[in-house]
């Protein structure tokens, strides 16, 4: 083992060592790991919140 494969964390950029060393890989830290965990949470929970329009609710054929 002569040479480490080090990755940029997709969270905050620092250099992660990428190898049996690194559980929380391709992220430097456990932390980095969660963050973006909870990113991808948030956008599940996000969509259909953000689908659910009011708008859609009231047609407006309704008004008539
Ligand atoms: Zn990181």
């Amino acid at each position: 083992m002569s040479k480490k494969t080090l990755v940029n964390c997709p969270i905050c950029h620092k250099q992660a060592e990428y190898s049996a060393n690194n559980p929380w890989r391709p992220f430097c830290s456990e932390r980095c790991k969660l963050i973006d965990l909870g990113e991808w949470a948030n956008e599940e929970k996000a969509i259909p919140g953000q689908s659910i329009a009011e708008d859609e609710d009231k047609p407006d054929s309704w008004n008539f």
